[in-house]
């Protein structure tokens, strides 16, 4: 089984490579700043990370070397934010995400089990269910947390 999160150069070349895509500084870049975040970046938020970092990577080529790896499966683009994708560098394999409105904390969830009830309710229409996606919106645990918090401080 791969690692569940892609860290360092190495890695990030060899995902490129597995992917057929040209090893490049730019991506490179890219790919490392995506693995180095807990939950999720906006393309605007990788750019201004690698900025602080002194990497000298310009917004536009930000976007499309985003655009270019969620095409090819490399990260994931999530879409929980109104007018804003989100990437994040989640292990291979299929799998969905719980994602916290409140904090932008994202959990990767590994083993799906919907795959009988899917059968079921699309065999019922008759439907042959070939994939599915699904997001899980909530609050997480430190959220929660936060709000249920005595207010005596
Ligand atoms: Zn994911
Ligand atoms: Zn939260
Ligand atoms: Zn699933």
């Amino acid at each position: 089984m791969r690692a569940r999160r892609q860290a360092g150069q190495d890695s990030a070349t060899e995902l490129l490579a597995t992917k057929g895509l040209r090893v490049t500084r730019q991506r490179l870049r890219v790919l490392e700043a995506l693995a180095d975040e807990r939950d999720d970046a906006t393309a605007q938020q990788i750019h201004s990370r690698l900025r602080s970092g002194d990497q000298r990577v310009g917004l536009a080529t930000v976007y499309r070397t985003l655009a270019l790896l969620s095409e090819l499966g490399v990260v994931d683009a999530l879409a929980h934010s109104p007018g804003e994708l989100c990437y994040r560098l989640c292990g291979a394999g299929h799998h969905h995400h719980l994602f916290c409105s409140s904090c932008h904390r994202v959990v990767e969830l590994i083993d799906c089990d919907i795959d009988a009830w899917l059968e079921e309710v699309a065999t019922d229409h008759g439907f042959v269910a070939t994939d599915h996606q699904l997001e899980v919106t909530g609050v997480c645990a430190a959220c929660r947390d936060a709000t249920t918090a005595p207010a005596s401080r």
